[in-house]
């Protein structure tokens, strides 16, 4: 065990099984600019179905399925409101702005936010000096909060909210999949309240790239169209759709074993370690935690863990994420539990 990495750096390491490959090298394929290529054809329209929409578009990354949910929804100027520390706003390299002119506003604490801090966020109308808000963004799993599920009711009244105020709502879903898994809530549900709600098979379903967005017909025709404009049509895409389509079949009730074991590797440190970790946020296959001042800064943790083969993220100065997927297996979180605990108490 100790010669291979324990990679917990995220579930976007995970690499296409023999399985996988097999049926990506069989797929069919056409060129899908054309709209001819049958397994996206079929990938798109199990997708909507999953999620109760009319149309579903293929992506390269859920990157670009946020940019182009920008695009769809507001106008340059327009103001955004997010959670605090959102992919939009953290991990997109200002696209938001660079690409759709917007200014995102981040309200709330541990990857949500009430109705009430809702309605204060969203700018009045009328003034001629405010940007317009003009589009709720929910991330569901929230990431840098640690892969907490944002509990159903509270999606729903936020979008409720969100419309009475004439905004637009869009889900962030990248890890909806694992969001559906924890609470059993269905992934209809989940999306019902969205204009657009955008859903990743790169990370925890465990295929070598793409995202969907999905939504009403004629938002998907636009989405075309900024997808087409970001350099994002593909041609003989059903290779990667294929295993989209196998991820679906093998990959998706399987991650409650990566919930399982994240939830084991946080007890472990919580059990043996000073960090600081809330065990109620480790909801899905996410293990967010602090170093108190006495223990080493997490770029040390993390080289020291890395030298003992187990790699993690530094998530900020003091800040560690550990993710969990379909390339670890429970010996393996075990086996890195205890390497972590030798290394943060000693
Ligand atoms: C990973 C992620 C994205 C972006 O997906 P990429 O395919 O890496 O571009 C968007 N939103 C969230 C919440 C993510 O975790």
């Amino acid at each position: 065990m100790n010669d291979t990495p324990i990679d917990l750096r995220s579930d976007t390491v995970t690499r296409p099984t023999d399985a996988m490959r097999a049926v990506m090298a069989a797929a069919p394929v056409g060129d899908d600019q054309y709209g001819e290529d049958p397994s996206t054809n079929r990938l798109q329209t199990r997708v909507a179905e999953l999620l109760g929409k009319e149309a579903a578009l293929w992506l390269p990354s859920g990157t670009m399925g946020n940019q182009v949910a920008l695009k769809v929804l507001t106008r340059p100027g327009d103001e955004v409101v997010a959670a605090r520390e959102s992919h939009a706003a953290w991990h997109e390299v200002g696209g938001a702005a660079a690409n759709a002119g917007v200014q995102i506003v981040e309200i709330g604490q541990g990857g949500v936010f009430d109705v009430h801090e809702l309605a204060a966020a969203i700018k009045p109308a009328g003034l001629p000096v405010f940007p317009q808000t003009t589009l709720l963004e929910i991330e569901n799993t929230h990431n840098r909060a640690g892969g907490v599920v944002v509990p159903q009711p509270l999606v729903d009244d936020l979008c409720e909210t969100a419309r009475a105020h004439g905004l637009a709502c869009f889900l962030d879903g990248a890890r909806l999949w694992n969001a559906h898994v924890a609470s059993g809530v269905a992934l209809a549900d989940m999306a019902r309240p969205f204009d657009l709600v955008s859903v990743a098979f790169s990370k925890g379903l465990g295929a070598p790239g793409g995202s969907l967005l999905a939504g009403r017909k004629d938002l998907i025709a636009s989405a075309d169209r900024h997808r087409r404009r970001l350099g994002g049509a593909m041609r003989q895409n059903g290779i990667f759709a294929a295993a989209a389509l196998h991820a679906l079949d093998h990959h998706l009730t399987r991650l409650a074993e990566d919930h399982t074991h994240a939830h084991l590797l946080a007890r472990r440190l919580c059990a043996a370690t000073a960090v600081e970790l809330d065990l109620a946020s480790v909801q899905t296959n996410i293990v967010i935690f602090r170093l108190p001042p006495h223990l080493p800064d997490a770029t040390t943790v993390v080289a020291r863990a890395r030298a003992q083969q187990v790699l993690l993220s530094a998530f900020g100065p003091r800040t560690v994420r550990a993710v969990t997927h379909l390339d670890v297996s429970r010996a393996q979180c075990e086996h890195a539990a205890q390497v972590l605990v030798a290394l943060l108490a000693g």
